[in-house]
């Protein structure tokens, strides 16, 4: 039975104070959000109580520092994805606005009329909604990827698609449902040899999942700092120098521009081109912070032990009757989604709180996902690298109650 270090738990300020207050804390709900490590803590509350001052104008001394730090921010996620140039590092408030801006600026000016873009169905509502609406827009039409019954991407199939007008794939690396890993290297293969751009969504993967994006040859990716042991309000896009300036701005304002008449304006070279107004200063510097625990820390033998975890929690969630394991992929992350017949999720994510334990019920943003499987919700509990055998114990015996409790 592995358990992770109690070393790293103690970097989690969040757990103290649970067991100070004699609250039962099982935090199982990470693909949600990330706890976060005292070092960001203490990084924003540095900014905030030292040196809080707006980026880019001001020259005195405090100013200069949030400049720097922020800068430096970008610096330390262009190392993290092995990025070409600082510039194609994009700060956003997340991974949606980081597809919204990719939607309007990208296809909503290099697409036209006809143009395909190819999704899968497994996709987060914000690598769907955006897609659909840009579509509406310029008369573009949406394609999809088919699932297998288990819900595995069909890649075998990639070869029988016309893609004579496919011009985009848009597609999530760990799906935040099924904890699926899509081979993107083969779906990058693919469209290169086609000359279609392709976007991945990372927000699931980037943490722990080393993601080279030269390596990979990807066009964009997206990702969102609070999955990352970082602050809320932040993400990152990252893209190819040439494609970001071909892009035209998303947002316009302060902040954006190179020259402002009274009629008409020149812009800014990326990335400031598209960090129109005053950015979060705060987030970004905390999620620079984060970047620098996560390079801290050993994640491949981190990773390795998620997985044992992983695979532990499978075998014990499997021993409580009834219970159903949403998804069946040779290759699988730390999400797991699952039903309990004729329980309703929402019951079982009401009863486990009582116990202290967090997990999410729902659709989970997925709604196409969700029909694919017949269902309308699931229960997911997802794990991270501070979790331990004792709280997936106490996971499944909880189960096992609910499951006595409803059949009695
Ligand atoms: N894509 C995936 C795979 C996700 O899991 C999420 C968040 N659950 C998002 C996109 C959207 O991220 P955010 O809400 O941080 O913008």
């Amino acid at each position: 039975m592995p358990t992770l270090s109690t070393d790293i738990r103690s970097h989690f300020p969040i757990f103290a104070w649970h067991s100070r207050e004699k609250k039962p804390f099982y935090y199982l709900d990470n693909a949600a959000t990330t706890l976060k490590p005292l070092t960001v803590i203490d990084t924003v509350r540095d900014y905030y109580s030292k040196y809080s001052s707006n980026i880019h104008r001001g020259l005195y001394p405090i100013a200069v520092k949030a400049s720097n730090a922020y800068e430096d921010a970008r610096t330390k996620v262009q190392h993290f994805l092995n990025a070409a140039h600082p510039e194609e590092i994009v700060f956003t408030s997340g991974s949606t606005a980081s597809l919204n801006l990719l939607a309007s600026s990208w296809a909503g000016h290099m697409l036209q009329e006809g143009d395909e873009i190819l999704l899968s169905p497994m996709e987060h509502h914000a690598n769907l909604v955006p897609w659909q609406q840009i579509s509406a827009q310029k008369n573009l039409h949406l394609r999809f990827l088919p699932l297998d019954a288990e819900g595995n991407l069909q890649l075998d199939q990639l070869d029988s698609f016309d893609s004579s007008s496919i011009k985009l794939i848009s597609i999530v690396h760990i799906s935040n449902t099924l904890g699926h890993i899509n081979d993107i290297g083969t779906i990058i293969g693919w469209a290169k040899k086609r000359d279609i751009r392709v976007i991945v969504d990372a927000a699931q993967s980037v943490t722990l999942y080393p993601l080279d994006v030269q390596k990979l040859d990807m066009d964009f990716l997206v990702c969102s700092g609070h999955k990352m042991f970082g602050p809320t309000g932040i993400g990152i896009l990252y893209g190819k120098k040439e494609w970001l300036q071909a892009m035209p701005p998303y947002l316009s304002g302060g902040d954006m521009i190179k020259k402002v008449g009274l009629y008409e304006s020149t812009f800014a070279d990326p990335p400031h081109k598209f960090e129109a107004g005053t950015p979060p200063i705060a987030e970004a510097i905390g999620l620079g912070a984060a970047i620098d625990f996560l390079n801290y820390l050993d994640r491949p033998a981190l990773l390795n032990e998620l997985d044992q975890l992983t695979t532990y929690a499978m075998e014990q969630l499997r021993s409580v009757p009834d219970l159903e394991i949403l998804g069946k992929a040779p290759k699988r992350s730390h999400i797991i989604s699952f039903t309990m017949n004729g329980i309703h999720p929402h019951d079982i994510a009401t009863f486990l709180a009582q116990d202290g334990i967090a997990i999410r019920a729902g659709h989970h943003c997925t709604q196409p996902l969700m029909e694919h499987f017949g269902i309308g919700a699931s229960a997911r509990a997802s794990l991270s690298i501070y979790n331990t055998a004792e709280e997936i114990d106490a996971l499944a015996g909880a189960l096992q109650q609910i499951q006595s409790f409803f059949n009695s």
